[in-house]
This record gives structure tokens, C-alpha cells and sequence, in this order.
């Protein structure tokens, strides 16, 4: 795990962001010629192939769909609909995927496309199978370009930004380092663009309220679209034992002197607890269906003994939810962890405060003891849930 700079060198599977300002060629966007700043991609393509060719593993979590498709259609510059955006990636996807296919030919290297949505990594089988897949990619040496599958997600299940998508990737296929590569070249104390004294932070070895409150609001800060976002991916990611790190896309060689250890960017350093993949499902990927309130003694029954939420102290249901779908545990208002449900929401308001020797007598069937299994329930940290 890499809880410094020198620990960087031993990274194997890198996750590389690339941000769709870096791709995105206004000026011949402008022109209708094409979209795409191809230099860069091949730039990109060039530095990737040299961490390739020391038997490191590499997966692109690339933008831009949109935005080349807004080229092919000539529809640069106006407001799009949710439809029109969705058609637009549908048309760009493939020219970006023309991109690097090109850009990595020369190198010898294959890309692969992998299209993913929110919804599908709800879905443990289909999570499974993303990641098996990824895992057969790696293992036929090629390099997969992951992209969210805008076509068939609108707003409210979408994964979000691409920051989000490159943590949630990053953990999907285990890698050692999450690199997001983006216009602006670290995290700072201040603005660096209005403020001469601004200091690069180098290291952060906990996302705190304090450090998120360095991102200020999105597109305020520093002049660009979100380092607030970017935070939020390495808190994500770190938590699961991904380490992160910021760098800038603009400067050649960033990559490369990253991964030797230098003093470039800001490295977001894993903690001490790293989530399970599991842990990591249920409290990054999946939504909470419901929320159970509990009492005080099975809180601390809970937080301090490592139990499983039995359902004599429950106090209260809310929400619909069925058998192994995700809840909110909560006491004295405050959410204090997430679990999936041995059972539904109507058979748990039954449940409410009986004895665990009961359970049959009151529903007719008794599959288990507990409500939330300790293997199925992730405690959630206060401080860090109330930074983000
Ligand atoms: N998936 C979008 C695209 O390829 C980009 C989303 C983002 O950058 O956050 O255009």
C-alpha cells in the first residue's frame, strides 16, 4: 500500500483520469476538425506505453464522449438535453476510441473499451464480471479505455464525473494507484491564481474537513471545474486502499516522474484501515434503500464490539426495501453504519424489538439470526462522513 512518496515505485496497476479539458481541442472544435487534441492523446498514449513496457499494468478512465460528439453533429457551443448529450456521447465515444486506438498502435499496444454505468456495479454479479473482465484484459496485455456509459443513464443514476468513475474503476480492479491527470498541477493552501503566497501541498495523508475545504466550490477555487470532485474520488479511493495522486496533464513527463517518486503534484496516501472490496461495494456503490433506527445499546454493540445488528434493538423502519437490499443503521439521528438486510421492510417493522429467538414464531421462517450481519456491515467513520 502506498503511504508515501518512495512507495510509489512499487505501484503495478495504475488507474490513469483523463480529463476531457485536456482532450477536448476547442479550436478545432470550433472548426469542425475533429475535437480531439490529438497530440496530447498521443502524448498520453507515448507515456502510458513506457509504464507498459516495465510490466506495469495500465486502465485509461477517459472523458470526451461528449464533447467529440458535439463536433461530429455541429452542435459546439449550444445547451444540450439530456437526450441530445446522450446522442452526442453515442456519436464521440467511438472517434475517441479511434483516438487511442491509433495513438497506442504504434507502441504495439491493443485498447479495449469498457462502457460501464452506476447501475451496473449495484449489480454484484455484474461487478464480478467487470472485473473478471478487466482482469483478462490485463492479463492479454492490453490496455482498457473505461468510460461511463452515457447512452443509457440519465442524471440521478449516472456515476457522476469521471473523477468518481476512475476511484470506483480503480477499486473494481484492485490498482495500487489511482493518477488523475487534470489542467491544474496540485492541490494548494489557497488559490494559487489570486493568491502569490499559495502552497503546493505535496502530501495529504487524510482527507479532513480542513483539506476539502482547500477545493472550495467547483469552478470557484482555482479557476476550473472541480477539485472538489477530486478530493472526493481520493477519499474514495484511499479508503479502499488506492492511493491518488493529482498531477498536471498540460506538463509532458508527469507520469513518468510520479511513478520514480518525485516530489510532483499532491499524493493523497493510504491511511491505516483499508475496506474490503465488499465493505468498499456496499458503502461507495450501492444506494440505501431503507434505514433502520436503533437503540442505544445495540449502537454500541455495534460500534464497539464488532456485532451483528440483532433485531431486539431495533427501534424503527423506514423506507421499502426486500432481503439483501443496502440500509442506513441509524442512532440518535446520526448514521452511524451501512448493511444489507437479511430481511424486507415489511418484515422488519414486524421485527422491531423481538428477540432473535422470536423471529420464527413472528414472521413463520427464521434464515437468520441477525438483521445485518457483521460481514455484511460497514461502520461509518464521523468525521470523515461529515467532511463530504
Ligand atoms: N462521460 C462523459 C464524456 O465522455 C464525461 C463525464 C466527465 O468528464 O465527468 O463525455
Amino acid at each position: 500500500m502506498i503511504r508515501q512518496r518512495s512507495d510509489i515505485k512499487g505501484a503495478q496497476r495504475i488507474v490513469v483520469k483523463i480529463g476531457s479539458s485536456l482532450l477536448a481541442d476547442s479550436d478545432s472544435m470550433d472548426s469542425g476538425a475533429g475535437g480531439v487534441q490529438m497530440a496530447r492523446v498521443q502524448r498520453f498514449a507515448d507515456e502510458i506505453a513506457a509504464l507498459h513496457a516495465l510490466g506495469r499494468e495500465v486502465v485509461v478512465v477517459s472523458s470526451g464522449a461528449v464533447a467529440l460528439g458535439r463536433v461530429h453533429l455541429n452542435w459546439v457551443g449550444r445547451k444540450l438535453s439530456v437526450h441530445e448529450k446522450q446522442a452526442a456521447a453515442a456519436i464521440g465515444q467511438p472517434a475517441l476510441m479511434h483516438a487511442y486506438k491509433q495513438a497506442f498502435s504504434g507502441h504495439g499496444i491493443g485498447v479495449a473499451q469498457m462502457l460501464l454505468t452506476a447501475d451496473d456495479l449495484r449489480n454484484r454479479r455484474r461487478y464480478l464480471n467487470a472485473s473478471n473482465t478487466g482482469e483478462t484484459l490485463f492479463a492479454a496485455g492490453v490496455v482498457p479505455i473505461v468510460n461511463e456509459n452515457d447512452t443509457v443513464v440519465v442524471q440521478e443514476i449516472k456515476f457522476g464525473d469521471n473523477d468518481n468513475l476512475g476511484a470506483l474503476v480503480s477499486l473494481l480492479l484492485d490498482a495500487d494507484l489511482l493518477v488523475i491527470m487534470t489542467d491544474v498541477d496540485a492541490l494548494y493552501d489557497a488559490n494559487p491564481a489570486v493568491c502569490s503566497t499559495a502552497q503546493r501541498i505535496g502530501l495529504v495523508e487524510s482527507i479532513t474537513t480542513e483539506i476539502m475545504a482547500m477545493a472550495g466550490e467547483s469552478g470557484s477555487h482555482f479557476g476550473t471545474g472541480g477539485m472538489a470532485s477530486k478530493l472526493k474520488a481520493a477519499r474514495i479511493a484511499t479508503r479502499g486502499g488506492v492511493a491518488t495522486a493529482v498531477v498536471s496533464g498540460d506538463k509532458p513527463g508527469m507520469l513518468a516522474a510520479l511513478l520514480d517518486g518525485a516530489d510532483v503534484g499532491t499524493l493523497f496516501a493510504c491511511g491505516g484501515d483499508r475496506q474490503t472490496r465488499r465493505q468498499h461495494w456496499i458503502v461507495e456503490v450501492l444506494h440505501p434503500a431503507g434505514r433502520i433506527g436503533v437503540d442505544a445499546g445495540a449502537a454500541r454493540a455495534l460500534l464497539t464490539h464488532g456485532a451483528s445488528l440483532l433485531p431486539v434493538g431495533v427501534c424503527h423502519v423506514e423506507g421499502t426495501f426486500d432481503k439483501g437490499e443496502c440500509v442506513e443503521i441509524v442512532a440518535d439521528d446520526r448514521v452511524i453504519a451501512r448493511g444489507l438486510c437479511n430481511y424486507s421492510a415489511e418484515e422488519m417493522r414486524r421485527l422491531v424489538g423481538v428477540p432473535s429467538e422470536d423471529i420464527e414464531r413472528v414472521l413463520g421462517y427464521k434464515d437468520f439470526s441477525s438483521v445485518v450481519h457483521r460481514d455484511n456491515l460497514v461502520l461509518l467513520n464521523e468525521k470523515e462522513e461529515q467532511a463530504g
